[in-house]
């Protein structure tokens, strides 16, 4: 068995021919004598020549073939002890997943609806500028990822096994690509079939879904959570899983109230950037880019004033789109296909806020960075309806207001506004200087092409409910296990994925 590396141009694949001949080259044997070979990881490499880089495993024939993953296996769980996971995002479905694996009934509680009934929602947000407050682009079966750009790429590898994740992806409709590109994603239109195949694997195995089912209480009698819905259904169970998200602000409101123990967590808020696609094309594969490759992707970091600020859910080929969870509020967020092949660009840049730059909120105790946010996202909502105030990047970085504005992909429309003024001091003095900073690395991406929209506030939890680092129980209510992002304990799909995990494997280690 031997591991090496390849390397073929990126307009065609290698055949099967070219891959047996680098293995007979790499193994120092005559091609027919390999027994077989498996491609494990995938990346562009568009630093001279476009490339792919290919890193593959080859066996002789009379070797063993390389083991394949394999998926624990499901198990039927309709007499089983059953846990409440409350809420249906990515921490929530693979924590259910695992929970049947290992002989547990999942009882899922979301608040929004299932993920077709969802898009019409969504598509309100626009047309009719209004938000249903628990069925919107955050809250709805599928949770905050779902009409997303999908990328599943993660550095929590360590905190767990992404193989289950991409593996379950795949075995529920994603492409087998995702298991080898160094970028696997999925895309909004791809997303929707997968929540529904896992919804269906999870029933047929006996565990439940209940839509419109959003949690405002929690009590606690003897050993067992009574769980309460705004529907006025309540559930009982020895543990519940809280994967709510970090846009459930009601839970962490809920928390407070009751004293259970909250901390305010550091999180980042800024902007979103929109270029054309073209112009980031040209800048990352230096004018030589060919319509066979993908749209090129970007990720940019600095400091300033020892503060990080960042690029955040890049969307090559993607969309804008409006994700408040309130009608007091403009909230935005990118998605895009599968094939990411609209015409613009566009990133979060954001900049980390800590308790210490917002001294005025301190009075909030815990929830100090979630009000913050919270009067961030207020201030941007200028008109009746979901327009984004928006400004041109250069005039945005020199203090002048635009004289108009470039067209954008947000289908709420965008409103001419000085950004310089709406933002907070702190906030946008670090971001006029990352701007024109980010451009000695990308040349072309400070632009007054670029448009500015406000605001990106939804990066990841302002809040963290703060769990046993053994037991992954809440630190004062034994079976209440925070997970997921809006626990403060992963951020983007895969980690939240990750974590769910980890939760309910550590629920059936307990038991
Ligand atoms: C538009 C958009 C694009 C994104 N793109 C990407 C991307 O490309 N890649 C990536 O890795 N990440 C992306 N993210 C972030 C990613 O979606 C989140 O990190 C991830 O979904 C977090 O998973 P979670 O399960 O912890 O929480 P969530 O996905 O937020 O799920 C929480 C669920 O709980 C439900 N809920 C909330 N309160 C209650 C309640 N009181 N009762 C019952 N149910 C409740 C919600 O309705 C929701 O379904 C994107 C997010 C958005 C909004």
């Amino acid at each position: 068995m031997k591991e090496f590396d390849f390397t073929y141009n990126a307009k065609n694949s290698p055949s099967k021919e070219e891959l047996t001949a680098a293995a007979a080259r790499a193994m120092g044997c005559a091609p027919k004598r390999v027994g077989g070979l498996k491609i494990l990881k995938r990346s562009l490499d568009a630093r001279k020549e476009i490339v792919y880089r290919y890193h593959l495993v080859a066996w002789m024939d009379n070797e063993a073939p390389h083991q394949e993953y394999q998926l624990p296996p499901y198990q039927d769980v309709t007499n089983s002890e059953p846990v409440i996971v409350i809420g249906c995002g990515p921490a929530g479905m693979f924590a259910s997943l695992r929970l049947i694996m290992s002989g547990l009934k999942p009882i899922i509680l979301e608040r929004g609806k299932d993920v077709h009934a969802r898009k019409f929602d969504m598509a309100k947000i626009v047309r009719e500028a209004f938000v249903d407050e628990d069925s919107n682009f955050c809250f709805g079966e599928g949770g905050a990822g779902t009409f997303s750009d999908g990328k599943l790429y993660t550095r929590s590898n360590k905190r767990g096994d992404i193989r289950e994740i991409l593996h379950q992806l795949v075995k529920f409709g994603a492409d087998e690509s995702i298991l080898v590109d160094a970028h696997p994603h999925l895309g909004s239109d791809k997303l929707p079939r997968i929540v529904e195949n896992i919804r269906n694997q999870i029933v047929e195995c006996g565990g439940e879904y209940h839509f419109s089912s959003r949690v405002t209480d929690l009590q606690k009698n003897g050993d067992e959570w009574n769980v309460t819905c705004s529907n006025g259904d309540s559930y009982k169970a020895k543990n519940v899983i809280l994967a709510t998200g970090h846009s459930a602000k009601d839970i962490y409101e809920l928390f407070d109230r009751n004293g259970w123990e909250l901390q305010a967590k550091g999180f980042a808020i800024g902007v979103r950037a929109e270029h054309p696609q073209a112009l980031i094309n040209k800048i990352q594969y230096h004018d030589k880019y060919q319509s066979y490759l993908p749209a090129a992707e970007y990720s940019l970091v600095t400091q300033v004033e020892g503060r990080g600020v960042f690029s955040f859910c890049m969307c090559p080929g993607g969309i804008l789109v409006p994700s408040s969870t309130d009608n007091q509020s403009v909230v935005l967020n990118g998605m895009s296909n599968s094939a990411r092949n609209s015409q613009w660009a566009n990133a979060g840049i954001v900049c980390s806020v800590e308790p210490g730059d917002i001294p005025e909120y301190q009075k909030f105790g815990a929830l100090s960075l979630l009000r913050f946010q919270q009067d961030v996202e207020r201030s941007m909502k200028i008109t009746d309806t979901f327009k984004a105030p928006a400004q041109r990047m250069m005039d945005f970085c020199r203090r002048i207001e635009s004289k108009n504005l470039p067209k954008s992909s947000y289908a709420a429309g965008t409103v001419n506004a000085p950004l310089h003024e709406m933002l907070p001091e702190f906030i946008y003095s670090r971001l006029r200087v990352a701007f024109p900073e980010f451009n000695r690395k990308m040349k072309g991406y400070y632009t007054n092409d670029a448009l500015i929209l406000a605001c990106e506030s939804r990066t990841s939890s302002p809040v963290r409910i703060p769990r046993d680092p053994e037991t992954l129980q809440h630190l004062s209510l034994t079976g209440l296990y925070p997970c997921g992002e809006g626990a403060g304990y992963s951020g983007g799909i895969v980690s939240s994925a990750i974590d769910g995990v980890i939760v309910a494997q550590k629920i059936a280690e307990l038991r």
